[in-house]
């Protein structure tokens, strides 16, 4: 059997099948991490055979900016594009990676949700690529968010004591920032 499957996409549960490349298990089910195939094999296992290969250039311990497309607890999809350590940004096509929720601060995170929201940019390191598989690292101080957008109206939000607030319906929030982060109290 193969199934054509997105991030997030339930493949059934834990009692049913192993989690093999691609896929990751939450409450006893089991989710696509990535864009492919699933495959189910004789010994039970599911797997996903990834359609986005990892970019050659892609290696542990590099820096790169991508943008929170969608989030799953434990983790959020993160689209890259990989950016040389020069600050240089390539051309090539965009890359989902994982963020996990254990890789945002250095202490204990209860949610990805309280920490980064879908839309935000964030700055990261890659941590590891594993079973196909880049994950990202946000706990270095210069790494999280350096954009973010009001989750109630989507206006721009700007930093004042270490919290997000919107100029535009006066909600506040919070994130895991970067230093670098861009929109400061005018
Ligand atoms: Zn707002």
């Amino acid at each position: 059997m193969e199934e054509f499957s997105t991030p997030g996409k339930l493949l059934g549960t834990e009692e049913e099948f192993a989690a093999g490349d691609g896929v990751y298990g939450e409450d006893g089910e089991l989710h696509a991490l990535c864009t492919g195939n699933a495959i189910i094999d004789k010994q039970k296992m599911v797997s996903i055979k990834a359609s986005n290969a990892v970019p050659k250039m892609v290696a542990p311990g590099m820096v790169v900016y991508g943008r929170v497309e969608d989030i799953f607890e434990p983790i959020a999809l993160v689209k890259i594009n990989p950016v040389e350590q020069g600050g240089v940004r390539q051309t090539q096509g965009d890359y989902f990676s994982v963020l996990h929720v254990s890789n945002i601060r250095g202490d204990y995170v209860q949610s990805v949700r309280s920490e980064v929201r879908v839309g935000d940019i964030i700055k990261a390191v890659v941590s590891e690529i594993r079973r196909g598989e880049v994950y990202l690292d946000l706990r270095n101080p210069d790494c999280g968010v350096v954009k973010a957008y009001c989750s109630r109206c989507r206006s721009p939000l700007y930093l004042r004591d270490r919290m997000l607030v919107c100029h535009s319906c006066g909600n506040s929030e919070g994130r895991k920032l970067s230093k670098e982060y861009s929109a400061m109290e005018r």
